[in-house]
């Protein structure tokens, strides 16, 4: 070889290693940018794992008036939720999103604890739940606009939950099953369109059938809040038609009480084989990039003694993701309801239907 082709040669390797270089920084750049919110802080979305989007560690429906973190024993808790958490784990669960909204038992820092302890993600939200007529909506409620409430929100994802400095990842609210959204829960869903346009948090809304789910998602059109911030929670009291028409839009549909019920025939409503056939009928309209699956289970209810009983989280991995299987479904299919689903739906980012308003 002369001296002109090793310089030929070494331009070449030059070039090469510049491309590659520009590959990784682009590559880093689209991975750093993603992240999901949790009880340690940010963490890349593209490292949630699979997820269980819907589940809770403790409810307490005694009512915000009366409410507190007195009403537990955080080591009781945990020593009766731990091998639930184990169960999940060994298989290959990686992130736990806890549905418990404040005032009826978030407890922040209980989560932390089974984080640290199980190695899993937990997630904590911020926000109101109004349904069961506003038992559960501090008594500031009634006199507070939506610009109000939404502060208390965005503070709360800026800096911490209380003094905790551990900050929520979603925004959770509620609303009535009613056909119409009373003037609360109207101001709930108005004050959850203002805080996502301040903090790119994910509502998650406690809804049930298709009117209010609608009226919602009309809500926070009308603040420029695309429905692909919007997770309609027990969608499954919805029509297939109207979880199709809602997930067209771009809302996500939460079936999410799925449980191996020894009480009902298979293909009864609720049923493993029903949630399998609502999930393949999504499919089939090219919507499963859409659904969000889960068991709404748990949990220690402080007004039983030793907490009353605890329910698993394990049904979907051992009943429902072998139906699907067997009704066709793939494994990329699966890997899409309970990894890749939950990263997009729980991603932090501000979504809206003009970028210009
Ligand atoms: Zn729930």
């Amino acid at each position: 070889m002369d001296i002109d082709e090793f310089d030929d040669l070494k331009i070449i390797l030059w070039l090469i290693l510049f491309l590659l270089f520009g590959i990784v920084i682009i590559t880093c750049k689209h991975d750093s940018g993603d992240y999901i919110m949790t009880v340690n802080g940010p963490v890349p979305s593209m490292q949630t794992g699979m997820t269980l989007e819907h589940e809770h560690i403790l409810v307490d429906f005694i009512g915000a008036d009366s409410t507190g973190y007195f009403r537990w024993d955080r080591k009781e808790v945990i020593t009766k939720a731990l091998p639930h958490i184990r169960d999940i784990k060994n298989r290959g669960i990686n992130t736990f999103i806890e549905c418990t909204p404040a005032y009826l038992g978030r407890d922040p820092l209980l989560l932390k604890d089974l984080s640290d302890q199980t190695g899993l993600n937990f997630i904590t939200n911020t926000g109101y739940y109004g349904a069961r007529n506003n038992l559960y909506v501090p008594e500031s409620f009634y006199s507070s606009g939506p610009e109000q409430i939404a502060e208390i929100w965005v503070k709360e994802f800026e800096t911490g939950i209380e003094d905790t400095g551990i900050r929520p990842g979603f925004i959770k609210i509620a609303v009535d099953p009613a056909d119409m959204l009373s003037p609360e829960h109207r101001k709930i869903i108005t004050a959850a369109a203002l805080a996502h346009l301040k903090t790119g948090l994910t509502i998650a809304s406690h809804t049930g059938p298709e009117k209010p789910a609608f009226e919602q998602i009309s809500i926070l059109k009308e603040y420029n809040v695309h429905p692909s911030a919007f997770i309609w929670v027990h969608a499954q009291r919805g029509t297939i038609e109207s979880n199709i028409a809602a997930a067209k839009e771009g809302t996500w549909i939460s079936l999410d009480n799925v449980r191996a019920r020894a009480d009902l025939t298979p293909g009864a409503p609720n049923s493993i084989n029903w949630y399998a056939d609502r999930i393949l009928g999504l499919k089939k309209e090219g919507l499963l990039g859409k659904v969000l699956i889960s068991h709404d289970s748990g949990w220690y209810d402080p007004a039983k003694p030793e907490g009353g009983t605890f329910s698993g989280f394990t049904d979907i991995s051992d009943f429902l993701i072998p139906t699907l299987k067997e009704k066709g479904l793939t494994d990329s299919d699966i890997d899409q309801l309970l990894v890749r689903n939950p990263q997009d739906a729980f991603t932090i980012k501000i979504r809206t239907l003009d970028p210009e308003l």
